[in-house]
């Protein structure tokens, strides 16, 4: 097995952290007004158009004369543009800088290699726009209703009873968004809380997979994402009979709204699966193990280096392409944050080979899983589902290359030198009871 780069990192872990100062969303339906609705579409047009013009200047200034152009030279030409188009005014002031900010955020993104060239925005897809100031909106919670810069007071649904969300901590911004037919604002709050206390459980390894979607060490599989075959075939039929309508006609917006209402649909219902699992997961375990799928991971690893060329590059684009992009990347966030706040570890481990590796002898070979859903090894016969197979793997992994722990106490008092002991000691003091713990437990070998 070819040596990987990067085997294994720690993303958090808990002991080091001592206040915990996180940014907490909420997300709630707006209920508009005629009036209002024309005008969160058009705000939300308007920045589109700027996000495209804005595009469009930096991707020509660079293409003419090698020249970059940043934030503050867009921010500074706002005023002008207003004076060629005074329609653009409409929209809050705010909103157009916060655009351009996002703009510049996709390039910073862009050229440090994290993300691709920025694309030009389309009509209906993914409109927003975003209040980053909180001198300019007033959240009333207790009438459910936000006041936003020239919508005036607005109205949003809470659930009732223990279903309704308590806006706790600093409110820092809010952004409009439209999913489907509704509009949804998303409050985003900052919170301040002392160090949770690190969950004491086992560890736990998770293999995130396409027909099922999260399967544990322990061999639980969590969520099904994705949609079924039949709701496939529905999704194409609603594309199919939108293509087929008069552009711009009203039975074609009849018809992209019944589209944007079913995808919305499907995407709630695996936003609730993925946040129900990456709960359970980070609340019940002291360490959860992650392959560590970034963008940048999952291409590479399809395509390989020279020494070590990968197979199925194009089948494995395909997946990134399907399942990925959308739905793995949340899981990663949601675990990211939800470890943050429950106090567990999360250590992300190289995807390579965990799935064709034998979880009981360490034998590893393509032909071990003769088919998506089994795995049997060529060496010692054993055989299991493929995914809890390699969750196993990924959880090895994940402990073999975590080095000993050091308990968070143990090792503020070696950093504040208090007791005159180095922390050198201490990690070694550590390593040695880890060390004889495990030779207690060792089991004879057959
Ligand atoms: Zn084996």
């Amino acid at each position: 097995m070819p040596a990987s780069a990067k085997p294994a990192y720690v993303i958090h872990r808990p002991e080091y952290i001592l206040d915990v100062e996180i940014l907490k969303g909420h997300r709630f339906r707006l209920g508009l007004n005629e009036v209002q609705a024309v005008l969160v579409s058009r705000t939300a047009g308007i920045c589109r158009f700027l996000w495209n013009l804005a595009l469009e200047q930096r991707s020509l200034a660079w293409s003419w004369g090698r020249h970059s152009v940043g934030y503050n030279a867009q921010a500074g030409e706002l005023a002008d543009l207003k004076g060629y188009a005074p329609w653009i005014a409409e929209a809050p002031h705010h909103c157009l800088q916060q655009t351009l900010r996002d703009l510049d955020r996709a390039f910073q993104n862009f050229f440090a290699g994290r993300a691709s060239y920025p694309t030009f925005r389309k009509k209906f897809a993914r409109d927003s726009f975003r209040f980053p100031d909180p001198k300019q909106f007033v959240v009333d919670e207790a009438g459910e209703r936000v006041k936003l810069p020239k919508l005036g007071w607005v109205s949003y649904c809470n659930g009732k009873g223990r279903h309704a969300l308590k806006l706790a901590g600093k409110v820092k911004s809010i952004t409009v968004s439209r999913e489907g037919k509704h509009w949804f604002a998303s409050i985003l709050c900052e919170i301040e809380r002392a160090a949770p206390k690190q969950v004491q459980a086992p560890a736990v390894g998770v293999d995130l997979g396409v027909a099922q979607a999260m399967t544990t060490s322990t061999g639980e599989v969590l969520a099904v994402l994705g949609m079924t075959r039949a709701e496939e075939r529905r999704k194409a039929r609603l594309q199919r009979s939108m293509a087929r309508k008069r552009k711009g006609s009203k039975n074609q917006s009849k018809a992209r709204t019944r589209l944007a209402e079913f995808q919305s649909r499907i995407s709630r219902r695996r936003r609730d699966a993925i946040h129900k699992a990456t709960t359970y997961l980070s609340k019940n375990h002291g360490r959860v193990v992650v392959e560590d799928l970034r963008v940048k991971n999952m291409t590479a690893s399809a395509k390989g280096t020279l020494e070590a060329p990968g197979r199925n590059v194009k089948a494995k684009a395909g997946l990134n392409r399907a399942v990925l992009n959308v739905a793995f990347g949340e899981i990663r966030r949601q675990l990211e944050y939800k470890c943050r706040w429950y106090g567990s570890e999360l250590v992300a481990v190289n995807p390579a080979y965990t799935s064709q590796r034998c979880s009981e002898c360490g034998h590893t070979e393509a032909a071990n899983r003769p088919s998506q859903a089994v795995f049997c090894c060529l060496k010692c016969g054993h055989a299991e589902n493929a995914d809890h197979n390699a969750a196993k793997n990924i959880l090895k992994e994940g402990s073999r290359l975590h080095e000993p722990k050091v308990s968070g106490s143990a090792r503020q008092r070696a950093i504040d030198g208090s007791h005159g002991r180095s922390a050198a000691g201490l990690a070694a003091k550590a390593c040695g009871g880890k060390a004889s713990a495990a030779r207690r437990s060792r089991k004879p070998v057959a």
